[in-house]
């Protein structure tokens, strides 16, 4: 079961109910997700953790306050799609995997996407994006291609090479704001 929550200025994010017992914040991609305890009834679960969503609330708000001073990037076109390629077959040589297709694609609720016939889709609008997100994002997608599910073995692989990989989705998900909009700078 998913509620979708509108929060200022104008950013959906997701919230599952799962067997936890502390609520928490899952950043993928640019999507955050807010995981609750599972209850008889979801609307009550919500309106107990209620202050704790409002801290949530508040703190993408510092987020965008921060997005507001965060430079993007003004790569053309050609010289992003030439970088994605290099750290993907640099990662794919690493991981000891192979993928077949790069897509490009200007897309509206990722960063990028793997599916699961090998072939991987970069939002166009990552060209934005500082080069070690651009890596992250590449690396990421690669991982894919040894496991498909976002489970421990997956954030096993990514946290040997990236520690702080959740500063970086978190890093992504601010990025996600700025690009979109969510955090004009003009
Ligand atoms: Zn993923």
């Amino acid at each position: 079961m998913s509620h979708h929550i509108h929060i200022n200025p104008d950013y959906n994010y997701r919230v599952e109910f799962r067997r936890i017992n502390n609520p928490s914040l899952e950043f993928n991609s640019g999507q955050m997700t807010i995981v609750l305890p599972k209850g008889a009834k979801p609307d009550d679960v919500i309106q107990k953790y209620k202050s704790w969503i409002e801290q949530v609330h508040s703190s993408i708000q510092c987020a965008l306050e921060v997005a507001k001073k965060m430079n993007l990037e003004n790569r053309a076109q050609p010289q992003f799609r030439q970088l994605v390629w290099q750290l993907a077959e640099k990662y794919s040589v690493e991981l000891g995997v192979n993928f077949y297709k790069i897509y490009f694609k200007k897309m509206d609720k990722k960063w990028a996407s793997c599916g699961t016939d090998g072939n991987l889709t970069f939002n166009t609008l990552m060209k934005r994006l500082p080069e070690n997100l651009i890596e992250y994002v590449v690396f990421h997608e690669i991982t894919h291609r040894k496991e498909m599910n976002h489970g421990k073995y997956f954030w096993r692989i990514v946290s040997n090479k990236y520690p702080a990989h959740k500063r970086m989705e978190m890093n992504l998900f601010v990025y996600w704001l700025l690009v979109k909009g969510g955090a004009s700078q003009d």
